[in-house]
């Protein structure tokens, strides 16, 4: 046997065993004649100690060791002379009879340790040895739990786990595709999946009424906000169900996560909030709810007073900063700076301090008087000694600037702790998006969505202002201003499938070649279905308490979307391209 024990395990009643440990060795050094080294294993670290006494050889070896070494060593439980009580193993020490040295190490990149010296690319770069610290163990041991836990719970519900192919062709998600040339049917592409929603369908058509799978999907998408090229979603699909069902299900499986890994109790209903009040009151579709600061609408009260820049606009909108009205003019400049920024987009800010003395300051005194002002503070909720920001503008995107304002104040206010967990589901969506540019509409969530039942009627008019007001049966599991999952209930029926195409002005043709098989499908008896997805690495990443999923994913791709351990994209060699009929038109650096 290479060990008797592992390097986490050993404890005082542990003593005058005689144990073999394998590790790594994280570090030795030397006291007084004594060789200490820290041996580490997947499942902790255990202290060595080499007696200056020994035998001079096993000095000899001890005193050889690098770091990263494997080693193999004997020896007996000893009660440690200084403890060390942030150990597990604090207590106790091996007395180290015989090392053997399994294998050597060059010198590792950087250091082994929770606070490694290395930088990202490095570690990148050599990411089986950062897979060797303790935070990213534990974030994959954090994976490793929930998926565990997520699998147990859905086979308690009578869910099955299949499996979906990764060779397809296009789904419906709004990506880009990646794709894969077929060397047997040159000219011809897969289309990796972006996600399985097409086979899980055509898997409630066949009758697996409980599907589910942890698995891997394939967005062509540009890396910004922590987005991986290649993700992973817990999918599940269900027949015989309406939305109620299934976010009852859900909600079970998220309040079973949340109690079995992280010992959280979640309110028991979810709250539900509708696309419409988020909007309007968050300024996001993924609202934060775990500090209020919401958004007012203070159109009406701040129009008319000779402010053109109000005047112009349909929607005024404010949020009240707690405690902000001692910001000084400096902290405002920089705020407005940064609202003004590409990703934020607003053209500029009004602002309304409520001092504690009672006066009131504002960007616009020349417009309005403090009554006015006072007005406008009160409607957006603020109290003595608020700071009350004003954007304006086009209403939708006034509110999600106002909203990506809130969530930046909710940083600086130290208001959003990861440690707090505020889920609720977002329903009532809208179904259909216009979109100026292409003049047509696109399906908000995917085009196998369904309208809601009461909204049938506005589904099948022919007007654009009817059609805008349709809710989609879909929903959103929402954590701390992340979108964890979605779904929706489907249209099971070929012929609201075919409207569906028409409002999405694709054609008859191209439906047919790229979705016939299932509007094919439909047509043998298709029971009602829906469904949704989660987002695994997400899921981990919130529970672990951390913004990026990459810690979470063993190997994961960088910003460019490149795996700079493997190197890969890389070129392929002439005799693959001609076998696959490629030519290319540029070649690669
Ligand atoms: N396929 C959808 C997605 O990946 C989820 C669903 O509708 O079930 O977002």
């Amino acid at each position: 046997m290479y060990r008797t024990k592992t390097c986490g395990e050993l404890r005082i009643g542990n003593l005058g065993q005689k144990v073999t440990l394998a590790g790594w060795v994280q570090r030795s050094r030397k006291l007084g004649g004594m060789t200490f080294i820290d041996l580490r294993d997947r499942y902790g670290i255990t202290q060595l100690v080499v007696e200056a006494d020994a035998d001079p050889e096993l000095v000899a070896t001890a005193t050889s060791l690098g770091r990263e070494f494997v080693i193999q060593v004997v020896g007996e439980v000893l009660e440690r002379q200084s403890k060390n009580p942030k150990m597990p193993t604090g207590d106790i020490e091996i007395k180290v009879e015989s090392i053997n040295i399994l294998n050597k190490s060059v010198t590792p990149p950087f250091t082994i340790e929770d606070d490694t010296d290395g930088g990202e690319d490095i570690r990148a770069k050599y990411r089986y040895l950062d897979l060797r610290r303790a935070p990213l163990r534990k974030a994959l041991e954090l994976r490793h739990r929930i998926a565990h836990e997520v699998r147990n719970y859905l086979d308690s519900q009578n869910f099955m786990e299949i499996e979906t192919p990764y060779l397809i062709k296009s789904t419906p998600e709004g990506a880009r595709d990646f794709v894969v040339p077929s060397r047997m049917n040159p000219g011809q592409f897969y289309a990796l999946p972006q996600s399985p929603q097409t086979f899980k369908q055509l898997l409630m058509v066949a009758g697996y009424d409980r599907y589910f799978q942890i698995v891997r999907c394939f967005r062509d998408e540009d890396l910004r906000a922590d987005r991986q090229p290649e993700f992973t979603q817990i999918d599940c699909e269900m027949s015989f169900v309406e939305q109620e069902d299934v976010l009852e299900t859900f909600e079970g499986m998220m309040r079973t996560l949340f109690k079995n890994v992280l010992d959280v109790d979640v309110p028991n209903p979810l709250p539900r909030m509708s696309w419409y009040d988020a909007m309007d009151s968050y300024g996001s579709d993924k609202p934060d709810i775990r500090f209020d600061m919401r958004l007012h609408e203070v159109t009406s009260l701040a129009q008319g007073h000779g402010f053109g820049v109000f005047d112009s606009v349909p929607y005024v909108g404010a949020i009240a900063v707690p405690g902000a009205a001692g910001w000084s003019r400096k902290e405002t400049d920089a705020l407005t700076d940064w609202v003004k920024r590409p990703q934020v987009g607003a053209k500029g800010l009004v602002y309304i301090k409520l001092n504690e003395d009672g006066s009131v300051k504002s960007s616009v005194d020349k417009f309005y008087s403090t009554e006015d002002l006072k007005a406008i503070a009160d409607a957006a909720g603020a109290s003595v000694g608020d700071l009350v920001l004003i954007l304006c503008g086009e209403k939708r995107k006034t509110q999600t600037q106002l909203g990506v304002l809130r969530v930046e104040l909710g940083n600086r206010l130290g208001l959003r702790d990861p440690k707090v967990f505020a889920p609720l589901w977002i329903v009532d969506f809208p179904l259909l998006e216009w979109d100026d540019e292409t003049q047509r509409f696109y399906a908000m969530h995917h085009p196998f969505t369904a309208p809601k039942p009461e909204h049938l009627d506005l589904f099948y008019s022919d007007r654009k202002e009817d059609l805008e007001k349709v809710c989609a049966n879909a929903y959103d599991f929402v954590l701390n201003g992340n979108e964890l999952g979605g779904g929706s209930i489907r249209i099971h029926d070929a012929q609201m499938q075919k409207r569906m195409f028409e409002v999405l002005g694709i054609g008859e043709e191209e439906a047919d070649y790229k979705f016939g098989f299932i509007i094919n499908a439909f047509k043998f008896g298709a029971p009602p279905h829906g469904g949704l997805a989660f987002g695994f690495d997400r899921v981990c990443a919130l529970f672990g308490g951390q913004d990026s999923i990459r810690d979470y994913i063993a190997f994961p791709k960088n910003n460019q979307g490149r795996d700079v351990m493997i190197d890969s994209p890389s070129e392929i060699d002439d005799i693959q391209l001609e076998e696959l009929q490629i030519k290319l038109d540029t070649k690669a650096e």
